[in-house]
């Protein structure tokens, strides 16, 4: 870690000069912290994000006329995803919560997930991943050797969301992505698309899988163009930085804290181990620069928490997921051993995608693609 602390950093938030593809500008702000300024600036809160958030709500209400459902709302049993179901009731809209299971809930998540549904009255479905499909999905990506291994849950949440709505009939789907409060992964860091998923797969699965759906480029253009199915990151129009999200859903819903971000999932404790022994990169340093940036945290004391033992460096928990993943730590020893590879190290579709970067641009605006993956996957 000594090396690393040499590293340059940025004067604004704490990423440093070891984040891929990083950039400095003449004051040492990172690029990361001037794409967090334009989402700002194209999602600003208080009188103008609420005007927004109701047009958006009235654009659904009036899609969803004569149906069940307004929308579909992706839900985890975490903060992020039960505060914005709750935003979405309070708009007075009608949700279809939908939950993609990969066999990894918390137990505190699962109970969030239906105290939410029933407290505010929404209907859930849940999206079922067959064990052993799940778990070599995720063995397939970590024998990959590539930085996050927990890609193929989110194609699987992916799948599940646009695959229900297209199914019902649902024009909208709302998302909860908050880049103020978790901000946007470095693109090196977390790359998605169906040619990738696939290569990963045809390389290192061990099985046929029956229940498992990609998501490629022709089923996005059939959902968002075709079919006309929106998705709204909603929480790009409200405030959700500091307490007063725990307060309501602790408080008002009677949620449990999941603890960390993301943990309402078990597998991110090998998520975030993994990066930080075989990458070296912490995880937590996106979240942490997104609320520096938001001053819901001081750099300093985002650098202290830094300093801090993480939830995962802990030989039991992480223990647990290599056992369920059926690893000895011997082989996932040699994995982290084994040389790191990245997206561009297998077929991917990005030299395709950025031919087409302004009418993704023109669809991300019109809300067929959240903004902030536009910023991520061309402007970065
Ligand atoms: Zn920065």
């Amino acid at each position: 870690m000594s090396a690393e602390s040499k590293l340059q950093m940025c004067t604004r938030c704490i990423m440093d000069a070891g984040v891929p593809d990083i950039r400095f500008d003449a004051h040492g702000v990172c690029n990361f912290c001037h794409m967090q300024d334009k989402l700002e600036a194209l999602f600003p809160l208080g009188d103008a994000g609420r005007r927004e958030m109701e047009r958006l709500a009235d654009q659904m209400r009036r899609a969803g006329k004569g149906r069940d459902f307004d929308c579909v709302c992706g839900v985890s049993g975490g903060r992020d995803s039960s505060y914005c179901l709750y935003v979405v009731k309070e708009l007075g809209l009608r949700p279809l919560a939908v939950h993609f299971d990969n066999g990894w809930d918390s137990d505190i998540a699962k109970e969030n997930i239906r105290k939410i549904c029933q407290r505010l009255n929404v209907e859930l479905h849940s999206v079922i991943a067959d064990w052993e499909e799940s778990r070599d999905l995720t063995n397939a990506t970590i024998k990959a050797c590539v930085p996050y291994i927990d890609l193929t849950d989110d194609v699987g949440i992916a799948s599940a969301l646009w695959r229900t709505a297209a199914k019902e009939n649902i024009k909208h789907i709302v998302l909860a992505h908050s880049f103020r409060e978790e901000g946007v992964t470095p693109l090196k860091w977390n790359y998605f698309d169906g040619r990738y998923v696939r290569a990963l797969i045809n390389q290192h699965s061990t099985m046929k899988y029956k229940k498992f759906k990609n998501v490629d480029l022709h089923h996005v253009f059939w959902w968002a163009v075709v079919r006309g199915i929106r998705v709204v990151n909603l929480t790009n129009y409200y405030d959700d930085t500091g307490t007063k999200v725990e307060r309501i859903l602790n408080e008002e819903l009677g949620l449990a804290d999941t603890g960390q971000h993301h943990y309402d999932n078990e597998i991110f404790a090998l998520v975030y181990y993994y990066a930080r022994h075989k990458f070296g990169f912490d995880w937590r340093v996106v979240e942490l620069s997104a609320r520096v940036r938001t001053g819901v945290l001081t750099r300093e004391e985002a650098l202290d928490i830094m300093q801090e033992k993480p939830f995962f460096e802990n030989k039991d928990v992480v223990g647990y997921c290599l056992k369920k993943q059926g690893w000895t730590w011997e082989e996932f020893e040699a994995i982290l051993a084994a040389p790191n590879k990245y997206y561009t190290d297998y077929p991917n579709w990005h030299s395709l995608l950025k031919l087409f970067k302004q009418p993704i641009k023109v669809l991300s605006r019109m809300h067929a693609f959240p903004a902030h993956a536009y910023e991520k996957y061309f402007e970065a």
